[in-house]
């Protein structure tokens, strides 16, 4: 899918509308529309991409800077690993093969009590 036409980057510009839980220069979190569990976000870069398997070694200044923030915003849904039996799931579907329906990167975030609704 072209950039002109993603919902992501819909989404990132603010031309379609999300519930944003972070926003920065490079990237915007926001709540997934259908949650398959009590916490459940999407984040995403700004830029473009259009799954994993496009990311390049030019990409990883990127891709290590996302997954920080996905632990960052873990920490900031109250749902960071602090021991115990706490912690979340990070998610990228990559491709058909990997259930993705949206194709710009993102990675999700679940977390919350069990049973969480079957995801793709
Ligand atoms: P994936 O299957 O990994 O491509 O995930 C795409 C995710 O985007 C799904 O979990 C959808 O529920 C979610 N989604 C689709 N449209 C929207 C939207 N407008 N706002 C928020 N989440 C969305
Ligand atoms: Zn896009």
């Amino acid at each position: 899918m072209s950039h002109d036409n993603c919902l992501f980057c819909k989404i990132a510009s603010g031309e379609i509308p999300s519930t944003k839980v972070h926003e920065d220069e490079d990237f915007v979190a926001f709540k997934d529309i259908h949650p398959a569990a009590d916490t459940h976000v999407l984040v995403i870069p700004r830029k473009h991409v259009e799954t994993l398997s496009n990311c390049t070694q030019s990409d990883a200044p990127l891709l290590g800077k996302m997954m920080i923030l996905v632990a960052r915003l873990a920490d900031e849904l109250g749902c960071a690993y602090t021991g115990g039996d706490t912690g979340f799931r990070t998610v990228i579907n990559t491709g058909p093969g990997g259930g993705q329906e949206v194709y710009h990167l993102h990675a999700h975030i679940l977390a919350g009590p069990r049973p969480w609704k079957r995801m793709g």
